[in-house]
């Protein structure tokens, strides 16, 4: 039998003993398909949350249900928008109602505790809404005990580490990280392959005014996609990044659950 903690590639039986035998924690991955830049792959954030939820399984006792790869849409000053080709957002009530009947499935299989892991910043309330209706739905269907735990993986950062991984550069902010250092060195840690570092774009940082405009205003956001450069990423910052976000996940599913 698999070891595997990937819900996909293990056979129903198997998943349903998992969680009535150990007590299985259900991880619920939720990225984007959204435009990196020059040098990062358009799954990044579905990607990432994945690896997260992935690493955390393994370190809790959880099972990893097949990620929602299609989510929020791209907002120009966090995400470089929702016009650039590549990026496939879904509207919201897509996005609520894909995930809300996810989580309704898992505990309708008898999941008591789930883990959704966010890895792309827009999804943030149009989650937590499908959590609170799944939630409270099933409760309404006799379903008592569900929980559902809901983070994005990089909701903290440590001093520390953020001090490593600006060492001699200046933090843009987080809003302004998509496609920088952050998710560059990640993704050079846990997918090199995926990575054209030659291709890494150092544009100037953007001046966003403190506003939104509909329609957008392309000529707004850096040509690349990227909002900061990653061109100081390295591997080694990124193991620091995400071997500290997969101890954040694992501590906070445990905490509530174990
Ligand atoms: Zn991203
Ligand atoms: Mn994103």
């Amino acid at each position: 039998m698999s070891a595997s903690v990937m819900m996909s590639e293990i056979p129903w039986n198997e998943y349903q003993r998992r969680i009535a035998e150990e007590d299985a924690i259900v991880f619920v991955p939720v990225g984007a398909v959204e435009q990196h830049g020059y040098h990062l792959p358009l799954g990044t954030d579905w990607m990432m949350a994945t690896y997260m939820a992935r690493r955390a399984a393994e370190r809790v006792g959880g099972v990893v249900a097949p990620p929602v790869m299609y989510a929020a849409r791209s907002q120009v000053r966090t995400g470089g928008g929702p016009h650039r080709c590549g990026t496939t957002s879904l509207n919201a009530e897509t996005l609520i109602a894909m995930t809300y009947d996810v989580l309704c499935e898992l505990g309708r299989h008898g999941a008591r505790k789930i883990a959704v892991i966010d890895g792309h910043f827009e999804n943030r309330f149009f989650l937590d809404e499908a959590c609170y209706r799944a939630q409270r739905d099933l409760e309404a269907r006799g379903v008592r005990d569900l929980r559902i735990l809901k983070m994005l993986y990089a909701e903290r950062i440590s001093p520390e580490t953020m001090e490593k991984a600006y060492a001699g550069v200046s933090f843009p902010g987080l809003d302004l990280e998509h496609g920088g250092i952050l998710e560059t060195a990640m993704m050079l840690y846990c997918y090199p392959d995926l990575v054209d570092v030659s291709k890494i774009p150092d544009e100037a940082l953007p001046d966003f005014p403190p506003y939104d405009l509909f329609p957008v205003r392309p000529d707004w956001v850096p040509a690349s996609g990227c909002l900061s450069s990653g061109k100081p990423a390295t591997a080694e910052i990124g193991k620091l990044l995400v071997e500290e976000f997969v101890d954040l996940v694992s501590t906070a599913v445990s905490a509530e659950f174990r």
